[in-house]
């Protein structure tokens, strides 16, 4: 799926010395996968990830969605057409006015440290964990799409079938929202996103924004980052740079 989206309408460019600032809301529900022995669920970290624009072309984006509907089993839907289809993470194109230049970006869902779509799910199936990945539970989530239409990033996707051959790490369920989950399954045992592992380790850097000495912390002091929409004050876990 690509799409191409005016540069100015859609990011707003933000001072790499914001990350480390921010605290974790009160009131977060907290949801572990595993093995909390190795990487404990604790609001002392903050998991995101820096892509940089400049250095992924087309196919490497296609790659990461790839290794995402590998990993999480979705892409192979067969009676779901148009918007219907699921996109955990998306192939988008952003023309700057000015320069006519244009960036590719890998969109998935951006792990908001303050996400709406958390706000307003009636049944607290939308929720981040204090480490700052933002899920759905299935169990809890009644479809009704809240929180599709709270969020600004269009990184929700709606099952509108019924399933098989699903991933035993994420079961998926008709009549249910489903995202990015940043992997949480391998991250919880020490690993890293799927998406993160195909692209080429200086493109896309996954870590602890709180974290000094991270490779991502230590990048985001040296380079100029994006939030796209950070004029909404969601204060995304996935950053930009190169845009
Ligand atoms: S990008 Fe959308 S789905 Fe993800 S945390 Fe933010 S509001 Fe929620
Ligand atoms: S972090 Fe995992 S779930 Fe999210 S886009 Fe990357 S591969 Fe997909």
């Amino acid at each position: 799926m690509s799409k191409t989206l005016n540069r100015r309408d859609f990011i707003k460019t933000t001072s790499a010395t914001t990350i480390g600032v921010a605290t974790v809301a009160s009131g977060i529900t907290l949801t572990t996968f595993a093995d909390t022995n190795k990487t404990p669920v604790t609001n002392e970290k903050r998991w995101g990830m820096l892509i940089d624009t400049n250095k992924l072309s087309e196919v490497d984006i296609d790659g990461m969605v790839s290794a995402c509907q590998k990993e999480q089993g979705w892409g192979s839907e067969v009676h779901s057409t148009g918007s219907q289809k699921p996109g955990w993470i998306k192939k988008l194109k952003v023309k700057d006015k000015a320069t006519g230049r244009i960036s590719n970006l890998a969109l998935m869902c951006q792990h908001c440290e303050e996400p709406p779509c958390v706000d307003v799910c009636p049944t607290n199936a939308s929720m981040k964990r204090e480490d700052g990945i933002v899920l759905v539970d299935k169990h809890l989530c009644i479809g009704c799409r809240y929180c599709m239409m709270a969020c600004p990033y269009d990184a929700r996707s709606f099952v509108h079938e019924t399933l098989s051959n699903q991933k035993e790490h994420m079961p998926r369920g008709k009549g249910t929202v489903e995202s990015c989950t940043m992997c949480v399954h391998k991250v919880d045992k020490g690993g890293i996103p799927a998406c993160v592992a195909s692209a080429n380790s200086d493109a896309v850097i996954f870590g602890d924004l709180y974290d000094a000495s991270s490779k991502i912390n230590q990048t985001l002091k040296t380079v100029q980052s994006a939030q796209i929409r950070a004029d909404l004050n969601l204060n995304t876990g996935v950053r930009y740079s190169g845009l």
